[in-house]
């Protein structure tokens, strides 16, 4: 059985204030919170506040895979951890395409968390010239290959994957039920063939442009196994309606 997951992604939005009224209006929200497990992906500033409740999954949105040293600015497994990270994000496009992480060092990051045993979430997905040539699963198979599929069995149980077309993040273009089902299929296919069953029953989410008009089509692909959430998620009502959807 396979698990669904809703997650919330704030990137770089919201104030203290903002996120503690989100927090407040995601617990008051009455409404079924068990058909999904929920996550949020908040800023580092906010982890410590926002994992006091208890009440959510609370994650973080990068990691450096070293533990200390001279790192200006970064932050380290063994640091979130400290603060209440229960997960990390791994490879948002946002990060490879503004930060400039390659897939080697993205490896570095799975294998950190593998050796801290601290779950996290693997994006990939294609930019637009690559959907435009249908170079697009030879290029999410190559994501996969640098990063995960060196992975031992074992690990898989930390792992989740996050299929996120590039140009259908953050831009109002939601890719077709046919299209995100064809690459889900072919990552479960590329995982099961690197390691059997346990690698075909990882959880897949979707992302891109989720929203409550198009979150019961996609999340009805047999295999999207749940929603990774961008601009949807800054309401804490609107993020809980997706819920629905499944
Ligand atoms: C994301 O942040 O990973 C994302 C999918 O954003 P959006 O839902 O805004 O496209």
């Amino acid at each position: 059985m396979r698990n669904k997951i809703l997650a919330a992604n704030w990137k770089m939005n919201l104030t203290a204030s903002e996120a503690h009224d989100w927090l407040v209006e995601f617990n008051e929200t009455d409404s079924d919170k068990s058909k999904v497990e929920f996550r949020l992906y908040a800023p580092n500033v906010f982890l410590s506040d926002l994992a006091k409740t208890q009440s959510l999954h609370i994650g973080a949105q990068n990691i450096h895979p070293s533990d200390f040293g001279a790192f200006t600015g970064e932050v380290s497994i063994p640091q979130l951890v400290s603060v209440g990270a229960q997960s990390a994000l791994i490879g948002h496009s946002e990060r490879r395409m503004h930060f400039l992480e390659s897939d080697a060092f993205l490896k570095e990051k799975v294998d950190a968390c593998c050796a801290h045993l601290l779950p996290f979430i693997f994006c990939c997905g294609e930019p637009l010239e690559v959907r435009e040539k249908e170079e697009h699963l030879s290029f999410v198979r190559s994501q996969l290959r640098s990063a995960i599929l060196h992975l031992k069995n074992t690990d898989l149980s930390l792992m989740t994957i996050a299929y996120e077309p590039i140009w259908a993040i953050g831009t109002g273009q939601t890719a077709t039920s046919d299209q995100i089902n064809e690459v889900h299929a072919f990552i479960r296919e590329v995982l099961r063939e690197s390691f059997g069953d346990s690698g075909a029953n990882v959880s897949i989410l979707y992302g891109g442009s989720v929203n409550s008009s198009n979150a019961q089509s996609i999340f009805a692909c047999p295999d999207v196994d749940g929603g990774l959430i961008g601009g949807a998620s800054l309401n804490a009502s609107n993020f809980l309606e997706l819920a629905s959807s499944f």
